[in-house]
């Protein structure tokens, strides 16, 4: 893929690239999947996405990504997208007029159902990312990812569009591009296919509310250290009851908060088996 691309989903975009640059929009496959991100370096995706399974899904429109560029939308000769914040303070705050006209562009041919298309800014000031929420973004048509840079966007816009704030985590970060491929790479691969047959969302970490069991792979023994036995029994009963345990245990001692709701949900009391 060429650096200037900018959609991606199907190989025969690039001969209609320019047009497309003018009209805005990207052709929408049918069925598949699509984000359409709002930021001010489009040269940062794909990204990662471009790699592996996300990539080769890509490729083939299992989904789709769009970038709107906010740049051209600036004021000016210069094209500014930013100005100092009201109140004073230190850094930049991306305008609200700027920020608008582009996702106005984003939202020309996607539902308003938010439920069906949601808009997000990924923020430090969101709802931490979950596998949750990526389980939903999966079951809508697409999303819209706002990526700010500076202090962040005008607040008005982001009530203006009904945007949810998601944040990858108690961390600031000097722009929301990171984030967006973050939340998006968890997204894309709970879409039917992407993984293919080798690959399971089932029992991985979060999927039941643990995290998941320890993995080894061969030589069996390797710096001195083997394989759990029981691993290379064949006993598949006795296997998936010990990465159980492994997985229940883990989740105990690294992420009570998990472990209680766990035990919530599965009627157990949160303290048995405690050592004394
Ligand atoms: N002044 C802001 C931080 C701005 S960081 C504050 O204190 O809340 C610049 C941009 O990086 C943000 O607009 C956001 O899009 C992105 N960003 C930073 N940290 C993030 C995080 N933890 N999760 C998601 N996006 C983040």
């Amino acid at each position: 893929m060429t650096k200037l691309q900018k959609s991606y989903g199907r190989k025969t975009i690039s001969a209609t690239l320019k047009p497309r640059d003018l009209m805005g929009e990207t052709p929408r496959l049918k069925g598949a999947w699509m984000a359409k991100v709002v930021t001010l370096f489009p040269s940062a995706f794909p990204g990662v996405l471009g790699e592996s399974l996300t990539g080769k899904a890509l490729s083939e429109g299992l989904w789709q990504l769009e970038t709107i560029d906010l740049r051209p939308f600036g004021e000016g000769r210069h094209k500014n997208v930013d100005n100092t914040p009201s109140g004073g303070g230190a850094g930049m705050v991306l305008r609200a007029d700027v920020v608008g006209m582009a996702l106005y562009q984003a939202q020309r041919d996607t539902p308003n159902d938010r439920d069906k298309w949601p808009v997000v800014y990924l923020s430090p000031r969101g709802k931490p990312l979950t596998q949750a929420m990526a389980q939903r973004f999966a079951k809508a048509d697409g999303i819209t990812l706002l990526c700010g840079r500076f202090e962040g966007v005008d607040e008005r816009v982001i009530e203006e569009f009904a945007i949810e704030e998601v944040s990858l985590g108690d961390f600031v970060l000097t722009g929301g591009e990171i984030a967006a491929q973050a939340l998006i790479d968890a997204t894309v691969r709970l879409i039917p296919r992407v993984l293919g047959n080798h690959e399971s969302t089932e029992e991985e970490s979060f999927s039941d509310g643990l995290l998941e069991h320890p993995q080894y792979t061969r030589p069996t023994v390797w710096a001195d250290r083997a394989i759990p036995e029981i691993l290379l029994s064949g006993h598949h009963g006795k296997i998936s009851d010990w990465r159980k345990a492994m997985a229940e245990k883990l989740t105990k001692e690294r992420r009570p908060d998990l472990w209680r709701a766990y035990c919530a949900k599965h009627d157990r009391d949160p303290n048995e088996d405690q050592e004394q």
